[in-house]
């Protein structure tokens, strides 16, 4: 059996990174920039007024009242582009340039203009700067202002609005199969009849690998018929970047999941983790490249594994820098039991308390199958091997559930 951290570290050296692809920056949101992003222009461009007033120069508004000639207009789109003179102002909305020879803005709030607007009286003092945000101030042209390998959120689509990249380079989102095994499964749409229960993980896989950027199809139920599982995983593995299965990786007579990829000629790059719960869970790589995550059949089970291991392969392959679920340290709301020669990674409730401290709250489940108290889930709970117990109280780190 490997640990964990060892498990992660195979999949991400067997991860290939896939051929970039350019995308319209209105899909890009989400998605992983596959080129460095690099400011055409000074931010601002120009010296821009920060409010609405008058644009002056300061030291002709130190003794006050003060009355000034205001010889024209700066607005937004349309600036006013001649010097300044001295004892004349021109009246600037936010947005708009300020021109050479003023060197601050007096909000029109201090200000009155007289009956026909051709001279105003500042109100109050004004100091040199105020109210004006320099060109190059925030960002010089040429600077670059996000990397490669970065997740584009929304606030980063509007840098990329705001340099000119109408079009975007971003790691081409992984081709995913997703394939059950078992006999007692039925689809969604039928009711179990004896024996049998509706299938979840396809579901509950589908959703995880879209979260990680994934395009995903989902097979049709393969049973536990060695012939037809084979089949299948051929005609997935044909399709896809990566395959993923869930049950039938366990000791049982008819679990033929690495069967059927061994005698598709998979390399099984491991089967059992030192983890609890999914300590079955199979990585292999196919003669075609195509990656393979036998997960375990275990709702819960297939939540835990997917996540510490498809997830990472996946955002690797579109060339993410954080391939790991984000970590933090909280405290524990309830003890909770270790496993002696396993890691565990238990499901919880992540909050913050009245004093604005992370808790963990373990949730109450009946083990590896109890997928409706999971369901509440937003964090997994690691405890280390070889801790047999922690206390309430004890500072546990926990991986936040996307
Ligand atoms: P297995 O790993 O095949 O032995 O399955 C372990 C447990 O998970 C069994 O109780 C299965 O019924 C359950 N299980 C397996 N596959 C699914 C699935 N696709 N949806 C829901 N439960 C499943
Ligand atoms: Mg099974």
């Amino acid at each position: 059996m490997i640990t964990v951290a060892d498990a992660i570290q195979i999949v991400l050296d067997h991860t290939p990174k896939l051929e970039p692809e350019e995308i319209v920056l209105t899909e890009a949101l989400g998605r992983i920039l596959a080129e460095d992003i690099v400011a055409d222009t000074d931010l601002p461009p120009f010296d821009r007024a920060q409010m609405d007033g008058y644009a002056l120069r300061a030291e002709e508004a130190q003794q006050t009242p003060a009355q000034l000639r205001v010889v024209g207009e700066s607005v937004a789109g349309k600036g006013w582009h001649n010097e300044l003179q001295p004892g004349t102002v021109i009246r600037i909305m936010t947005g708009a340039p300020v021109p050479i020879g003023a060197d601050a803005v007096q909000q029109v709030e201090l200000t009155r203009e007289d009956g026909d607007g051709s001279v105003v009286e500042i109100l109050e003092p004004v100091s040199p700067g105020r109210s004006i945000v320099r060109q190059g101030s925030e960002i010089r042209a040429g600077e670059t202002v996000l990397r490669v390998g970065e997740q584009i959120n929304a606030g980063m689509i509007s840098v990329l609005a705001s340099f000119g990249y109408a079009h975007v380079a971003v790691g081409t989102r992984p081709r995913v199969s997703v394939l059950a095994t078992g006999s007692e499964l039925v689809s969604v749409d039928r009711r179990p009849g004896q024996d049998q229960i509706r299938d979840s993980n396809n579901y509950s896989i589908g959703a995880y690998a879209e979260l990680a950027g994934a395009q995903v199809k989902l097979f049709p139920l393969a049973g536990d018929e060695i012939g037809l599982l084979k089949k299948q995983i051929g005609i997935a593995i044909e399709r896809s970047d990566v395959v993923i299965t869930s049950g039938g990786v366990s000791m049982g007579l008819y679990d033929f999941t690495k069967t059927a990829l061994r005698e598709l000629g998979a390399e099984i790059l491991f089967e059992r983790v030192a983890l609890r719960p999914g300590k079955p869970i199979v990585f292999a790589k196919m003669p075609s490249g195509t990656l393979v995550f036998g997960l375990p059949g275990n709702p819960v089970s297939v939540a835990v594994t997917f996540n510490l291991f498809a997830r990472s392969s996946l955002l690797r392959m579109q060339g993410a820098n954080e391939t790991q679920l984000t970590s933090d340290s909280a405290i524990l709301a309830k003890a909770l039991k270790g496993s002696g020669d396993r890691e565990s990674y238990l499901p919880a409730r992540l909050s913050t308390d009245s004093e604005g401290r992370a808790v963990a709250e373990p949730l109450k489940w009946g083990g590896s199958s109890d997928f409706v108290a999971f369901a509440r889930a937003n964090a997994l709970i690691q405890v280390p091997t070889g801790i047999k117990l922690l206390n309430e109280g004890d500072l546990v780190r926990v991986l936040r559930l996307p």
